[in-house]
C-alpha cells in the first residue's frame, strides 16, 4: 500500500487530500508547516510526497531541497498557484518530479500520483550505457570515463529516458508525458531548456552534440 506524505497548510485542502487518498487505499500522513513536512519526509518511509509551494516556516522549495540534500529520492509533486514557466523550471530544478496548479481536480492529482508511484518502482537494470556515458541508476551518478558529471534531478531523469531509447528519435510529447508526466510540457519551452542544459553537461567542447535534434520530431541520444 503506497504511503503518501501531504504537506499543505490550507486545512480544507489538506483534509480533502487526506480523505481522498485514504479513500483509495493509500496510507496518508500530513503536515501543515514546512519544517514539519521536512522532518517527516526525511526518514524515507514515504513512496511519494505532495508538497504545497506556499507554506509557513519553510516554503515548498526549501522543503524539497532539504529532502534532496538528505538523500531522499522520493517522488515529489508540487502544488502551487503559480503557473509561469520560470516557476515550473525553478521547482523542477530543485528536484520536483511533477507540478500541479491549483485549483486542481482530485482525479488529476490521483492520476499524477499514480505515474510517480509507478516510476518509483525498482528496475532490474541499474546501469545504462549510451553515448559514451555510464548512467548508474541506483547511485544516481553519470560518468564519462573517469570523470563524474553532476546533473540536477530532472536532467538525470531526462538523460535516463533518452538512454533507454538510445539511437531512437523521441518526441517532445513523449518527453513531456514520460519525464514530466504532463504532455502539455511539449508545448512549453521546458523540454528544450532541459535538453540544452543536459547538452552543456554531457557534450565535450568543440564536438558534435551527443543529443541530435531531429527536425519536426524531437531528439535522439547517440548509442
Ligand atoms: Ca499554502
Amino acid at each position: 500500500m503506497p504511503r503518501v506524505l501531504i504537506v499543505e497548510d490550507e486545512r480544507k485542502v489538506r483534509r480533502g487530500l487526506e480523505e481522498g487518498l485514504a479513500g483509495v487505499g493509500y496510507e496518508v500522513e500530513a503536515a501543515a508547516t514546512g519544517p514539519d513536512g521536512a522532518q517527516l519526509g526525511r526518514d524515507g518511509r514515504f513512496d511519494a510526497v505532495v508538497l504545497d509551494w506556499m507554506l509557513p516556516g519553510m516554503d515548498g522549495l526549501e522543503v524539497l531541497r532539504a529532502l534532496r540534500a538528505a538523500g531522499q529520492s522520493v517522488p515529489v509533486l508540487i502544488l502551487t498557484a503559480r503557473d509561469a514557466v520560470e516557476d515550473r523550471v525553478l521547482g523542477l530544478d530543485a528536484g520536483a518530479d511533477d507540478y500541479l496548479v491549483k485549483p486542481f481536480a482530485f482525479a488529476e492529482l490521483l492520476a499524477r500520483l499514480r505515474v510517480l508511484l509507478r516510476r518509483g518502482q525498482p528496475d532490474r537494470e541499474t546501469v545504462l550505457r549510451a553515448a559514451g556515458l555510464e548512467i548508474d541508476l541506483l547511485r544516481r551518478r553519470v560518468t564519462r570515463g573517469d570523470a563524474e558529471i553532476a546533473l540536477a534531478h530532472k536532467e538525470f531523469a531526462l538523460l535516463e529516458y533518452l538512454a533507454r531509447h538510445k539511437g531512437q528519435a523521441v518526441t517532445r510529447e513523449m518527453l513531456g508525458r514520460d519525464v514530466w508526466a504532463d504532455p502539455s510540457y511539449a508545448l512549453t519551452n521546458v523540454v528544450e531548456v532541459y535538453v540544452n542544459l543536459l547538452r552543456k553537461k554531457i557534450d565535450a567542447p568543440g564536438e558534435r552534440s551527443r543529443i541530435t535534434t531531429v527536425r519536426g520530431v524531437g531528439y535522439r541520444l547517440e548509442e
